[in-house]
């Protein structure tokens, strides 16, 4: 068998061996036949055990293998053939050489590679933003997209990982649907870099203790003036952007970028967070391309750069009500495409991994004119719930939990709908919840739950707040008003108040 055909190309790193990769290269089996003898290391760098343990750090190899599927619509499992996988390149065979990347670029402009460990989906690749952000390459009829799989995630550690499948799916958001693409792209491919891992570091690998990997997801939606009518333009752009979790940035595409004049956002209907003008957006925004704008809450901290501390700055979009984008430009538009970039943890434990916070779904398709959240929630493993924050029911109606028909008691935590804006007993509705985990939806209007925030049904007290109360119950009693209001603020000064 020909080394093409076992899917190993380099053996590059043997480190302290002695007997190394020179002198075994033809004993050398498929990738895929080394790990069932046991030690993965040992097989292919050295005969035996010996030589592997001399010096320092990691005994390790790398190999590059390409994970295949005959099929564009069909997913990629990632099998365990290695103890860790570092997917690279998207490889996408064409059926007609002749396409230029130009006419490549506009067949995957709506395409979305998604990992996935199990049937939980971690992160997501718009492939539009990837072949931005490097210039993807035409070899032997094949497409390579550069997937910077770093910058979303870390390498997987598969052998951590033994209970849960781990995939890759393409998926169309609009445009074309995969099955008309298989005439463009026949079969497709996760090139990987992949690690074998001596005995001892499999050991440790394999233990079930706790992995933790910040992570990046780019949730995106598209914006058009008037999706039947393509030639429709507007020269301001004003939508809301869905509350997802913490984000650090946009990515902006248009066709062209220089065209834009004006950047906003707008916090709860009347806060400008921020304001750029040209001038802010040539120095403090990031060019991709000509057609992509790296629009950042902090333009200290890097896009590339997983890691909490590049999130400083960020702003936790769950926690509004409202948060609005406003994109003027130079020059009518027809339509723009919006990525957010959002943290996430990833966690994997006994053989299965999953994410730490709850998110949204991440494709969009709406109309300037459409602010309605068509939101999903992904199946998770399991809600988790943000840290109970308090927030006192005003609203009379909205008191009586629609689960217990009873009222909810001041200081007693609740959740709140953000369709039909009941509230519930936090209890009751995460049992609700955990019961219908397929559906996720409202117990009283059905639609899918999109907040996971979970409030004290109190107002928070705090020095300024008892002060303000009060100076408010001064004014009060000053005005000759009954003293039975006190301790039980009536609702007209809490509303004052809050
Ligand atoms: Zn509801």
């Amino acid at each position: 068998m020909s080394v093409a055909e076992t899917g190993v190309s380099i053996i590059t790193s043997t480190e302290g061996t002695n007997g190394g990769v020179g002198n075994n290269t033809n004993v050398i089996e498929p990738v895929d036949h080394v790990l069932t003898g046991g030690g993965a290391l040992t097989q292919i760098v050295a005969y035996g055990e010996q030589n592997t343990h001399i010096g320092q750090g990691t005994n390790k190899a790398y190999a590059y293998h390409t994970y295949k599927s005959n099929n564009i619509t069909e997913k990629i499992i990632i099998s365990r053939n290695a103890d860790i996988v570092l997917p690279e390149y998207l490889e996408l065979t064409l059926t007609n050489p002749d396409l230029s990347i130009g006419e490549i670029k506009r067949l995957i402009f709506d395409l979305n590679l998604k990992f996935y460990v199990g049937s939980l989906e971690i992160t997501n690749l718009p492939l539009n933003l990837f072949a931005n952000l490097n210039e993807p390459m035409v070899v032997d009829s094949k497409l390579y997209i550069n997937l910077c799989f770093n910058i979303l995630f870390e390498d997987i550690k598969l052998l951590g990982l033994n209970y849960n499948e781990v995939s890759f799916r393409l998926n169309a958001i609009q445009g074309p649907s995969l099955l008309d693409l298989t005439e463009y792209f026949s079969d497709w491919g996760i090139v990987s870099k992949v690690t074998f891992l001596d005995t001892q570091e499999r050991r440790q690998l394999a233990s079930p203790q706790e992995l933790r990997i910040p992570i990046q997801e780019i949730n995106y939606f598209d914006m058009a003036v008037n999706r039947n009518n393509s030639s429709l333009t507007s020269d301001t752009f004003y939508f809301r952007i869905p509350s997802h979790g913490l984000s650090k940035g946009f990515f902006i595409e248009v066709d062209n970028i220089n065209h834009i004049s004006n950047i906003k956002i707008i916090v709860e209907n009347d806060r400008l967070r921020f304001d750029l003008n040209k001038f802010l957006i040539l120095t403090k925004c990031k060019k991709i391309s000509d057609t992509i704008l790296y629009f950042p809450f902090n333009d200290a901290k890097l896009f590339s750069d997983r890691t909490p501390q590049s999130y400083e700055a960020g702003m936790n979009l769950s926690r509004f009500n409202h948060v609005h984008m406003e994109i003027k430009f130079d020059i009518p538009k027809t339509k723009l495409k919006i990525y957010e970039v959002i943290f996430n943890v990833y966690k994997q434990q006994s053989g299965i991994g999953g994410l730490i916070f709850c998110r949204d779904n991440y494709s969009y398709l709406r109309e300037l004119s459409d602010y309605d959240n068509k939101r999903k929630i992904n199946a998770l493993v399991d809600i988790k719930y943000n840290k109970p924050v308090f927030k006192l029911i005003i609203d009379a109606n909205k008191r009586f939990c629609p689960i217990s028909f009873d009222e909810i008691p001041l200081k007693e935590q609740y959740m709140s709908c953000t369709e039909c804006k009941n509230n519930f007993n936090a209890k009751l509705l995460q049992n609700w919840m955990s019961k219908n985990s397929n559906t996720r939806k409202c117990p009283m209007c059905k639609t899918e739950w999109t907040n996971f925030n979970v409030y004290i049904n109190n107002f928070e007290i705090n020095n300024s707040i008892l002060n303000k109360v009060k100076t408010m119950l001064k004014k009060v009693s000053s005005c000759g008003e009954d003293e039975r209001i006190h301790p039980i603020i009536s609702n007209q000064i809490v509303k004052q108040i809050i």
